[in-house]
């Protein structure tokens, strides 16, 4: 049976970086006690934390990163027209994460002040989908490495590949945590997608929008919920911007 065009008995994969911090890939290189298992449903042809086997005839290719120089852009074209699946690994792949902060600011005025008068080449920040064409996304600053095995096993054994819908407050009242709001903390939680397990309200952190937006938040009362709080919309504003992923019509500062 295929899959996407991929016979899933001889799946190869390749992994590849650009601008981040590589953190998503280190999720699925560290993951010991299932890593045996998840690489022998694969040839991993190309994955330089994993091998240091550089192959170009594989079916999926994972991007981490976003894209911030011409030679990214490039780069990530040829892999485009290798890859019969193009999976976008993490938050700066599907959103440009961290990185896309720096669009805020003049390009010119960011160089400057960052390496002075030893300049580098930098573009404005662009996610994947922006450069080439994507065919699934799994955000996560870093991703869930059970989620990526998962939706890996999924693409080779043909099973339907499935997001929850919902939001993290889903997952976080189902671990009865206390709600970090009641901490004077503000959060995320209620527009962002889960699946995550909850992990940073887990441990009394705010949720800080990682995963992108729920189908299902209810914004309206997320609104109200920040006003009950006493958070200021630019406040919300501030931390809805940090990985660019969340609607920007999410807060009404007029
Ligand atoms: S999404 Fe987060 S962990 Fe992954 S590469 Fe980007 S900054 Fe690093
Ligand atoms: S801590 Fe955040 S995710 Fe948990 S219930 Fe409160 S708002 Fe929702
Ligand atoms: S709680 Fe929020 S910020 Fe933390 S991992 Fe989950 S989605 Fe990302």
């Amino acid at each position: 049976m295929k899959y996407l065009g991929i016979d899933p008995e001889k799946i190869k994969i390749g992994s590849f970086d650009f601008t981040c911090c590589e953190g998503c890939q280190l999720q699925l290189a560290n993951k010991e006690d299932t890593l045996v298992d998840f690489l022998n449903l694969l040839e991993v042809v190309n994955f330089r934390e994993i091998s240091s086997y550089r192959g170009e005839d594989y079916d999926i290719a994972l991007i981490e990163g976003a894209i911030s120089r011409q030679d990214e852009v490039e780069r990530l074209k040829r892999i485009r027209e290798q890859a019969k699946v193009l999976v976008a690994l993490g938050t700066c792949a599907c959103f440009g994460g961290v990185n896309q902060i720096k669009n805020k600011f003049e390009i010119e005025d960011v160089v400057r002040e960052v390496y002075g008068d030893d300049p580098v080449e930098t573009l404005p920040v662009r996610k994947i989908s922006d450069v080439v064409k994507v065919d699934l996304e799994i955000p996560g600053c870093p991703v869930s490495k059970e989620e990526v095995e998962k939706i890996v096993v999924d693409l080779v054994t043909g099973a339907e590949i499935n997001f929850p819908k919902y939001p993290v407050c889903v997952e976080c009242r189902r671990k009865v945590n206390t709600c970090v709001f009641d901490l004077g903390l503000l959060c995320l939680g209620p527009i962002t997608r889960a699946g995550c397990g909850a992990v940073c309200t887990s441990g009394k952190t705010a949720c800080i929008g990682c995963r992108g937006p729920a189908e299902e938040a209810n914004y309206e009362e997320f609104r109200q919920v920040l006003k009950e709080h006493g958070f200021t919309p630019r406040e919300a504003r501030e931390r809805i911007d940090f990985y660019g992923g969340l609607p920007e019509m999410v807060i009404d500062e007029s």
